[in-house]
């Protein structure tokens, strides 16, 4: 009876180990968060992703086009998130990503 519960403890114990470096590889590649949290301040899984607003840069950069002379213009949309407690209110610090890139050619040969 002992023998046999041991062997049992051991099989799970091995099948344990076995299982929890591919559970760990598998969310690092997968790379997702899990869009609720817990909130650090009421402790609840209420933590949301929610998009917070946008904006747009503009630069001027060499032509990309192989155009001897002018710039481009590059227009970038970047979308704003913050993560919201829907119980709390807590909100954290931003972040953005760039959701839009836009390219106008200005380059020009000379005449
Ligand atoms: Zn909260
Ligand atoms: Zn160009």
């Amino acid at each position: 009876m002992n023998k046999k519960l041991v062997s049992i403890l051991i099989l799970g114990v091995i099948s344990f180990m076995l299982a929890l470096p591919v559970s760990a590889s598998q969310n690092v590649s997968e790379g997702i968060q899990p869009r609720v949290q817990e909130c650090g301040r009421c402790g609840k899984m209420s933590l949301h992703v929610v998009k917070c607003g946008s904006r747009t840069s503009t630069a001027e950069v060499d032509c990309g086009h192989g155009l001897p002379f002018g710039s481009d213009a590059v227009k970038k949309t970047y979308t704003i998130y913050q993560y919201k407690c829907s119980n709390c209110a807590y909100g954290s610090s931003t972040w953005e990503k760039c959701t839009n890139t836009e390219i106008k050619c200005g380059g020009y040969y000379p005449n």
